[in-house]
């Protein structure tokens, strides 16, 4: 999945009209606006923003500014602080970038949406289903690039890409059980992974307790709720360190699984719960076994 930091903006800004042009910005140079490929071709590590909009290029061929007044059409959407302040979507993005150690931005590509207002509102549904942080909704935001620079010295890296992932905005809020036309107070129709987890429902989560009981929990619930696990296909993952385990991860309370290894992207909850039930299966097993022997 290797991706240079110019085929990643032409993937996502690949439907572009002639009169527009992504845009990306160097923090480090005063938040410059610049071409992309003049931008990108400077191979110095720099924390290097792209904005979701693709910008309108004014008439007398200058580079537009970068603001709500050159936006031209969204072509993607980015839920922001995956893994620390937001829980982890179950709906599979078209990229995962790490932007510091632990921390994800989940992109979902797009069909070229030229108006901001219905972005805005679409965004802001999603942080208010606590999707993303509610000071990244704008329809020109800025995001990390893949390599760009953070300030610790990490350098964001892809984890995953499926760049044949593009669909309606539409579609995809669909897909987050999101609705434009929700009105705020109807939170009955909505039973997504988002919600908020409740002490009672980690209490009676069966599959959490058998989780703890065979030890494969390596990291406390955190404030998203959930728990960092062993993943049961730990084998077929392509880095077998054991800092990749920690991707894969569990929600107490809602029962929802999740694996970020390329290995285990077309695992569902289901194949996790099919998992513990034969693991359990075998354990009764062997246990019956063990038994017939000492009777032996
Ligand atoms: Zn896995």
């Amino acid at each position: 999945m290797h991706e240079t930091r110019f085929s990643f903006i032409s993937k996502v800004f690949k439907f572009l009209s002639e009169d527009e042009i992504p845009i990306v910005v160097d923090a480090s140079r005063n938040w410059r606006v610049s071409y992309p490929t003049l931008a990108l071709a400077n191979q110095a590590p720099a924390p290097l923003y792209f904005s979701v909009a693709a910008h309108r290029v004014p008439e007398d061929g200058s580079l537009p500014r970068r603001g709500k007044q050159f936006f031209s059409s969204a072509h993607v959407f980015v839920l922001d602080d995956v893994g620390t302040k937001v829980p982890v979507p179950l709906v599979d993005p078209s990229y995962v970038l790490e932007t510091s150690p632990g921390n994800f931005q989940y992109g979902y590509m797009i069909r070229p949406l030229k108006d901001p207002g219905a972005f805005q509102t679409g965004m802001q549904r999603l942080a208010e289903h606590q999707h993303t942080d509610k000071g990244a909704i704008d329809a020109v935001h800025l995001f990390r690039l893949p390599g760009s620079l953070h300030r610790t010295g990490f350098v964001s890296r892809l984890i995953f890409t499926d760049f044949r992932k593009r669909k309606p905005f539409e579609t995809w809020l669909q897909e987050f059980g999101v609705h434009h036309q929700l009105p705020k107070t109807d939170t009955t129709r909505f039973r997504g992974p988002g919600r908020p987890t409740t002490p009672q429902a980690i209490a009676a989560d069966q599959t959490y307790h058998w989780l703890q009981a065979n030890r494969l929990i390596t990291e406390p619930l955190n404030e998203a709720g959930w728990v960092s696990i062993e993943c049961p296909w730990q084998h077929t993952h392509t880095l077998t360190t054991d800092a990749s385990a920690r991707y894969a991860r569990y929600k107490p309370g809602a029962c929802a699984f999740k694996c970020f290894h390329e290995g285990c992207v077309h695992r569902t909850t289901n194949d996790f719960i099919r998992w513990i039930m034969e693991e359990k299966c075998r354990a009764e097993l062997e246990a019956a076994q063990a038994r017939n022997k000492s009777y032996a």
